[in-house]
């Protein structure tokens, strides 16, 4: 009764030990429009402190690479096994919340304290792990950390990226205030058995169902494209509609055929978010319009579909209105599938917990892409109340930031058994 009695109000510590940390973590770049936590900025790195500080603590041995990733190991059984990650990241965008990628970092931190607590024992070493940089966050490139770790970015590219001042990531790492910590260890290898990242969804989808956890499928295909249309500009009043080109007209018949595509084909979403019109007046025929386009889906072919149908739209109303157009395609990637066996481990995982689960797409990036290019990967979200994200204003309940810590903890149980057999 007395061993039970303690291993309760251990277990407890654990785990309420996620809301108070993420507390402290979240006056590290508070202002009033939210959290701005930049890498390599003196907040940035007083997270990575406490990171380290609470790996101290645990006596959980520490490793950084050159980038500033920060790998805090509980043994296994079996020390030549590669390690089992669970991680995401410490730095913010500028208007960020307490809880997009804190929660990961946090969050495995505790559920490692979580099998301590419960004296299990997994034979592959788990690592803890803070990546830096994944919102682009000073430095201009995304999951910048995951990307030099997984290969995809060379960390001579990544120290050489300048800041808007035109400072360096490897100045600012090796600088006091930013930078690397003191006194850790380097990590010579990227070895990685399995990777589970615990995540806030920053969308309504669980909410809306009353799911407590998200089982994620895959991490959204996204391209981005910038479309320019040129007509002709005329007075309002005296240019007959049958001769007009007006291309801003021309834009509207295009985004509202991508929307309703997007709508048919449901697990898919189109967003136009940025749009100038020229010349920009009243009595003014619009000459000139320039928009963003934004798509994405778990399933790489709807988006093909969607630019199928952009481009479809684009042809007609060049056609029909007599606009010229141009398409720049920006930034794009393909979905990221969850590795099948490790998404049947977080479910045999949330199934543990009692607690209602569901499959679930992410529509936002996250660093898992870039771990998925040298490991089986999962990751596990918990609801956002509101489903508001990127804001200072983020919430998730404290009820749930525990029951992901018990799930991730759990997870990593099944994925250390399921990589055994
Ligand atoms: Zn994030």
């Amino acid at each position: 009764m007395h061993a039970i009695g303690s291993q309760t109000i251990r277990r407890r510590t654990a785990i309420s030990n996620v809301v108070e940390r993420l507390a402290q973590l979240s006056v590290l770049g508070r202002y009033e429009g939210g959290i701005d936590r930049g890498l390599a900025t003196p907040q940035e790195r007083a997270a990575r402190e406490h990171f380290a500080g609470w790996a101290r603590a645990n006596k959980y041995a520490l490793s950084q690479d050159r980038v500033g990733n920060l790998f805090a190991r509980r043994e296994g059984t079996r020390k030549d096994a590669a390690p089992i990650l669970a991680g995401s990241h410490l730095d913010t965008v500028k208007t960020g919340g307490a809880y997009d990628g804190a929660y990961g970092v946090v969050g495995a931190m505790c559920a490692l304290e979580l099998l301590d607590a419960r004296n299990i024992v997994t034979e592959h070493p788990i690592e803890a792990t803070a990546w830096v940089g994944e919102e682009g966050s000073r430095f201009p490139l995304g999951c910048l950390g995951s990307a030099v770790f997984a290969g995809l970015t060379s960390a001579e590219h990544a120290l050489a990226l300048c800041d808007e001042s035109g400072a360096t990531l490897g100045d600012a790492l090796a600088h006091e205030t930013g930078g690397l910590l003191r006194d850790v260890p380097q990590r010579l290898n990227n070895n990685v058995a399995g990777y589970v990242e615990l995540h806030v969804e920053q969308g309504p989808i669980l909410e809306r169902a009353g799911a407590r956890l998200g089982i994620v499928t895959a991490i959204a295909s996204q391209r981005r494209f910038r479309i320019t249309l040129e007509g002709e500009s005329g007075h309002a009043g005296t240019v007959p509609m049958a001769i007009r080109s007006d291309s801003l007209g021309a834009a509207a018949e295009i985004i509202l055929a991508i929307e309703s595509t997007a709508r048919k084909l449901g697990e898919a979403v189109v967003t136009v978010g940025r749009m100038t019109v020229e010349p920009g007046s009243t009595n003014v025929i619009p000459a000139r319009v320039s928009f963003s386009v934004d798509m994405r889906s778990p399933h790489d072919p709807h988006v093909d579909a969607i630019e199928h149908a952009l481009r479809d739209a684009i042809a007609r109303a060049t056609s029909t209105r007599g606009v010229r157009a141009s398409i720049e395609a920006l930034e794009g990637r393909n979905a990221t599938p969850m590795t099948p066996r490790m998404r049947e481990a977080v479910r045999r995982a949330a199934d543990s917990t009692g607690e209602r689960s569901m499959d679930v797409p992410s529509g936002a990036g996250h660093d898992t892409m870039c771990i998925a290019a040298i490991a089986p990967v999962a990751m596990i979200f918990v609801p956002s109340i509101g489903g508001v994200s990127h804001v200072g204003v983020e919430k998730t309940s404290d009820a749930d930031l525990e029951l992901g810590v018990e799930t991730l903890a759990a997870a990593l149980v099944e994925v250390d058994r399921d990589l055994r057999a």
